[in-house]
């Protein structure tokens, strides 16, 4: 069996698969993990890619403590979502979804909506369901939400949220597969806030038995410690400088052109490679390209896909009084500011780790680039990180003297699930589910965080092995 791409999907898939199959892992980097990647800052380390996993759901935290890493899981420090706009910061109060408050009066006094923007959002109410959706179609978060909340409320308190997560828009984002716990909501007609004050409530009561369990997990040392557990604990070999070029069907034993020959360049020559099946968890364009020659059809899919690159600028600074609020985790900036960064972590009080490997440090993580902004790729290091270090002295006070930072691009980093994404990955594996042999994993299709990558990864493996 092989696994191609040695990021958090594709070792998902080969961990899935230990004991059951000899499964090599080609990865074309020099290490494993992809966008999960730990480096170091100044003697310390610091996450360059995802910096926490989602623990709403189970997949990367159950992932994680399977391979050994459980004793290093961690939450971060509470602390408000909070937005530096309008030349301030601005913490959002509790009780919202994705920033939509279920009460608008929660948002008065803080300043993130305008009057204007204020009374509008209170107008919500119910909106005959949208035609779109009822029919099992698809509309953008901006087409759902603009209409009932206002402009202002989406370009405030959605887009920044969405930024962080996607690097997308609102009025591309699909409603459906960017926000799906909003589709059915949306396809009722049913009030929007009314349906979230629901939801607060029940969730209030069940935290009312216990404290509130943190929306995410960090990993003491960095994110960038599970895939290298995963990669260690699967047993699969991992081939690392080893990058997939073409595939080409071969005879099976039984069955003529079942066996896939996996054509690579590695660290030493070309090498091919056989194998019974293969699982493909590559960005879009990758997995056309491999793909493309056996599936048209698939390759057509793959290639509307667009991805959004960021940049993740993180900086060691010297530390002064009074430095940071220390309940200010961080903060998002919302595009209609106009400002370079779109979000900013203060890894030092976010994490306890953090804080402990360098307590004479302020660590900060800041990143830039939303889909349309990958300009912002091409500006230097140094002036990435004067335009970074001007911003963050604007949103949180003086800082003391850089010591050192690092600036590491993800030109691709992000797929765009844009409208209608959910038939073009139906498409897609409608297509590939004709070539024996081949399943497909990866941020591309059903979530872009760890925990849905680990769950994509793993269903792969499972249906590799019922297929036999
Ligand atoms: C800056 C940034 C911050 C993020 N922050 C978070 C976060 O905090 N929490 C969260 O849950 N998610 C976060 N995400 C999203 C999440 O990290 C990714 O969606 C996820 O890690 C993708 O995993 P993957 O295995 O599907 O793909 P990738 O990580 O892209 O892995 C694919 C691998 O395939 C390899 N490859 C490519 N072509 C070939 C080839 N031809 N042959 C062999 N190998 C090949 C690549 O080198 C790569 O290692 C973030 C993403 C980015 C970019």
């Amino acid at each position: 069996m092989i696994v191609i791409g040695g990021g958090i999907s594709g070792l998902a898939a080969a961990w899935e698969l230990r004991g059951k199959a000899e499964v090599t892992v080609l990865e074309a980097g020099d290490r494993v993990g992809g966008k999960l990647r730990t480096g170091s800052l100044a003697g310390t380390p610091v996450d360059e890619g995802a910096e926490s996993v989602m623990a709403l759901r189970p997949e990367a935290v159950r992932l994680a403590e399977e391979v050994g890493l459980g004793d290093s899981l961690c939450d971060p420090a509470p602390a408000p979502v909070t937005f530096w706009t309008r030349d301030a910061l601005r913490p959002l109060p509790a009780g919202h979804v994705m920033g939509i408050p279920a009460d608008p009066a929660a948002l008065n006094g803080t300043g993130l909506l305008s009057a204007e923007g204020l009374a509008r959002l209170a107008q919500e109410e119910a909106i005959p369901a949208s035609p779109a959706l009822t029919d099992g179609g698809d509309i953008s978060i901006a087409g759902y939400l603009v209409p009932r909340i206002g402009q202002e409320a989406v370009d405030r308190l959605v887009e920044p949220l969405l930024g962080g997560i996607y690097a997308g828009r609102t009025d591309q984002l699909s409603l459906r597969s960017a926000m799906p716990f909003l589709a059915p909501v949306a396809a009722s007609g049913d009030s929007l806030l009314a349906t979230l004050r629901r939801r607060r409530d029940s969730q209030g009561a069940a935290s009312s038995q216990g404290p509130r369990p943190s929306v995410v997990r960090g990993i003491v040392g960095g994110t960038g410690r599970l895939p290298r557990a995963v990669a260690a604990a699967s047993g699969a070999r991992v081939l690392t400088h080893s990058t997939a070029l073409a595939l080409e069907r071969t005879p099976g034993n039984c069955t003529p052109g079942n066996r896939w020959r996996v054509h690579a360049a590695t660290g030493h020559g070309p090498a091919t490679l056989d194998a019974d099946a293969l699982i493909v968890a590559l960005p879009a364009p990758a997995a056309a390209t491999l793909l493309g020659p056996h599936s048209p059809a698939a390759r057509a899919e793959l290639d509307t896909v667009r991805y959004a690159g960021s940049a993740v600028l993180t900086m060691a600074f010297t530390r002064t009084r009074p430095g940071p609020a220390p309940d200010l985790n961080g903060f998002l900036v919302p595009p209609v500011d106009g400002r370079t960064i779109k979000a900013a972590t203060v890894l030092s009080h976010k994490w306890a780790w953090q804080r402990d490997e360098a307590p004479s440090r302020l660590i900060l993580r800041a990143s830039v680039g939303r889909v349309g902004e990958e300009h912002l790729l091409d500006l230097d290091d140094r002036h990435l990180t004067a335009l970074a270090t001007a911003e963050l002295t604007a949103a949180i006070g003086p800082l003391g003297s850089l010591l050192a930072s690092k600036v590491t691009r993800w030109p691709q980093g992000l797929p765009q699930y844009e409208v209608g994404h959910a038939d073009r990955v139906a498409a897609v594996r409608e297509a590939i589910g004709k070539l024996p042999g081949v399943e497909l994993c990866g941020a591309l299709y059903e979530g872009v965080g760890v925990a849905a990558c680990v769950a994509t990864g793993r269903a792969a493996a499972e249906r590799v092995l019922a297929n036999g």
